[in-house]
């Protein structure tokens, strides 16, 4: 068998990923399947084809959420590939017209939403002061969701970063971690980004830096070393401190209660589960409640499936994004559970908006910081 990924899935293999794909799913395409989009990669290296609009509009029907990678025998990285064939997509200027505003978003404002720079840590800066020159302890990363977004995600991590007892500085000048410019093919911004936060985060001098968003703790930690800027900081994401906090004996939630059990199911973020493996601290966050029952979805951990949102599905294709995201309420819905937790902004923000009130949607930080309480 050839080593050449691109290759391998043109003329080697039973193409077993089409049948996980979310997007080919959804659109019942041979095209759009994994196999599909490392062809296209194929016939673009070997310049067998120039690379339109067309082909655009298949290299961004992708999550780059990795399930096919995980049903691949030869372990083929679909999303490495797909953003690699963006980079050079948006070089040719026949990338989507929303992924070229999102960059334009980012240069000026330096968040994908193109909110202004100065209100995002507003909120959370009154009554704090700066994240300056304050040796050891925690920074707390916001990111671009969670400030702008989901303000109730920033909040409760920021009331459990002080009830676990360490306090927390902010980071001056935090930009976008850069996670939605690589995969969209922005590699240049996005470099600029790590390159400036790699400065802020280790000027503040914490010890460990704190995300509440999958994509963010995956690009701070996996992906700026790979762009060559490496942090000395430690980054967790917020279900691991909390799973190290409860641990520690930091935060107390083991009470017993004669209430009813709370039945809650948990969706993995692909940037925290598949491509990070972090799947077990947020379930045992989740389970050192008493009264919550865990139920999985028929399709978890390891083969979760995407919310749909991410690797700039959402901005690209909404609809398209709106009922792979219905796709996993349904899902949610047949576990039987009133409740649905996930441990990303990103995440949480696609679900909430296409549940329909069929499940309550919460992230982590939020379900912990409401029932810290109410659960005793
Ligand atoms: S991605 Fe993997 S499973 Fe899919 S066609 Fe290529 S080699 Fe086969
Ligand atoms: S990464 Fe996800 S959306 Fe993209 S081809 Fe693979 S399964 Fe489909």
């Amino acid at each position: 068998m050839t080593l050449d990924p691109v290759v391998m899935c043109g003329v080697e293999c039973m193409k077993m990923c089409r049948f996980v794909c979310i997007v080919a799913n959804q659109l019942k395409l041979e095209t759009v399947a994994p196999y599909g989009k490392c062809l296209i990669a194929y016939y673009l290296r070997n310049e067998a084809i120039k690379g339109g609009k067309r082909t655009a509009e298949v290299i961004y029907q992708c999550a780059t959420c990795g399930l096919c990678t995980e049903w691949c025998l030869p372990r083929v990285d679909v999303p490495e590939i797909v953003k690699d064939v963006r980079a050079k997509l948006l070089e040719k200027d026949v990338a989507p017209e929303a992924t070229v505003e999102l960059g334009e978003r980012a240069r000026s404002e330096r968040n994908p939403y193109g909110e202004p720079h100065n209100k995002r840590l507003a909120a959370l800066r009154k009554g704090k002061k700066n994240g300056k020159k304050k040796e050891g302890g925690v920074a707390y990363f916001v990111g671009c969701t969670s400030a702008y977004k989901q303000p109730s995600i920033a909040k409760a991590t920021a009331e459990i970063l002080e009830q676990a007892g360490d306090g927390f500085t902010l980071i001056d000048e935090e930009w976008c971690c850069g996670a939605p410019l690589l995969s969209t093919g922005h590699r240049e911004l996005a470099a600029e980004h790590a390159k400036h936060n790699k400065e802020v985060i280790e000027r503040s001098g914490c010890d460990i830096v704190v995300t509440s968003c999958a994509g963010c703790y995956m690009t701070l930690s996996r992906d700026y070393p790979k762009m060559g800027f490496p942090l000395k900081t430690r980054v967790l994401h917020l279900s691991q401190y909390l799973w190290k906090v409860i641990e520690e004996g930091k935060l107390e939630i083991r009470k017993t209660s004669r209430e009813k059990d709370l039945k809650v199911t948990y969706h993995d973020p692909c940037h925290l589960g598949r491509h990070m493996g972090v799947y077990e601290e947020p379930r045992s966050v989740l389970n050192s409640f008493a009264r919550v029952q865990l139920i999985e979805m028929e399709w978890s951990k390891r083969n979760s499936k995407c919310c749909g949102s991410g690797g700039g599905l959402q901005l690209n294709f909404p609809e398209l994004s709106r009922k792979i995201g219905m796709e996993r309420i349904r899902e949610a819905t047949a576990t039987g559970a009133e409740i649905l937790v996930t441990a990303c902004p990103f995440c949480k923000n696609q679900l909430e908006g296409v549940s329909e009130g069929k499940i309550k949607v919460y992230d982590l930080s939020e379900f912990v910081a409401k029932h810290l309480k109410t659960l005793e």
